[in-house]
């Protein structure tokens, strides 16, 4: 029996529609490979629904989203806005869209592929078998604790806040994703805090400890932030699934996302409680390429991949993305930022194409 599914897209800003658009044709394609249709619905979010509408994340595109199996956003930001009131940023609708969502646990993996080795900035020795997941918490931490804000003291000084805060139900929450991620992975736990400081973070290291008795099999370790950030770029291969809070989750996981060699080969999953997940690359909007036929599209396609695997319960259309990922870079296909000597350049809209071929091939 087909399956439907409505997708809300959220192309958003800079390169959002030029790698959005290379992700719809490969949904496409897999549409009609497997016993799938899809209703795709586009929103706005970010500069462009600024522009339209005035506000970063309108609440008809909630609306959408909720009223959706799953949504494939791109990316938001530009420096055309970057000098609005906080309220209006880009970066607003997005922090709107996980907390109306509920998105509170970001599943990003760092997986280093073999064909790209040399674009990794570290020693082939180093980063030569890297697979990791970082599991972040989304929804709480120092994004959305209250007090925040800009005031003015008793002296006229201007005094900026943001407060950190986790209660014990988000950090239980988000340990337990973390704890059954890493039992269907390596089986490896390294929670991340700043507990030697923060009593926010000694609240987090008690409640993972507690939560470790429930799973036995999974062996948990823990780390301050700044070790964690230095055993990343060190011996990364220690690491299999890390948990974290929100900023430094924010933080580490670019850094995982460089041992790959490129971000813009990175996909995310956001899953929450209402079980409509959102699906989106890790870069950002990259505006410094936008428009330009440069951007890789491969984080986006991912991520659609992701959506299919972790959204939409539909495993095996999402390996035959990921195959189809791999034998395009085996055949020496690379964008700009995954580039090395030898290699076959593509921009956005070719390596599209080149994908859509691979896809065919592995139909037939
Ligand atoms: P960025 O990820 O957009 O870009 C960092 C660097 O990586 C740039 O040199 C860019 O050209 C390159 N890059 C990123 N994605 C690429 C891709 N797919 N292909 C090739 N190269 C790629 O981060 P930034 O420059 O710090 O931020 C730019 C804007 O994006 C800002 O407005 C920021 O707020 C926003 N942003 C949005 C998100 C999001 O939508 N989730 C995440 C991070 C940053």
């Amino acid at each position: 029996m087909t399956q439907h599914y409505r997708i809300t897209l959220l192309p958003g800003d800079g390169i959002g529609p030029e790698i959005m658009s290379v992700a719809v044709e490969v949904l496409k394609v897999v549409e009609k490979q497997f016993d799938i249709q899809f209703e795709f619905q586009e929103a706005l979010i970010g500069g462009a629904a600024i522009d339209a509408t005035g506000e970063p994340l309108p609440a008809t595109t909630l609306d959408m989203c909720r009223n959706s199996d799953a949504v494939l956003l791109a990316a938001i930001g530009g420096y055309k806005w970057d000098s609005l009131p906080r309220h209006l940023r880009p970066e607003t609708g997005l922090l709107g869209l996980r907390a109306g969502l509920g998105l509170f646990a970001n599943l990003r993996p760092a997986k280093i592929l073999p064909q790209l080795i040399d674009a990794s900035s570290l020693k082939r020795e180093v980063v030569e078998g890297v697979d990791i997941m970082v599991v972040r918490e989304l929804t709480g931490g120092i994004y959305f604790g209250q007090p925040k804000g800009i005031f003015t003291t008793e002296t006229g000084e201007k005094r900026g806040v943001n407060t950190m805060a986790y209660t014990e139900a988000e950090i239980n929450r988000i340990g337990r994703v973390a704890f059954e991620t890493a039992r269907k992975r390596g089986g490896k736990l390294c929670s991340v805090d700043k507990a030697n400081v923060l009593e926010v973070s000694q609240l987090w290291r008690d409640r993972i400890s507690q939560l470790a008795s429930e799973y036995p099999d999974v062996e948990l370790s823990h780390l301050y932030v700044d070790n964690a950030a230095m055993q990343l770029i060190r011996w990364p291969k220690q690491f299999d699934t890390i948990v974290t809070g929100n900023l430094f989750g924010d933080i580490l996981s670019d850094a995982a996302a460089m041992l790959t060699g490129s971000i813009g080969m990175l996909p995310s999953a956001s899953l929450g409680a209402t079980g409509v997940g959102v699906f989106e690359p890790v870069h950002g909007s990259a505006p410094d390429i936008a428009g330009q036929d440069k951007a890789n599209p491969l984080a986006q396609v991912l991520s659609a991949a992701m959506m299919l695997r972790y959204g939409l319960n539909q495993p095996v259309a999402a390996s035959r993305i990921e195959q189809a990922v791999i034998q395009v870079l085996d055949g020496g296909d690379r964008t700009g930022d995954i580039m090395s000597e030898g290699m076959n350049y593509l921009g956005c809209r070719a390596m599209g194409d080149a994908l859509i071929q691979e896809l065919e091939k592995l139909a037939s």
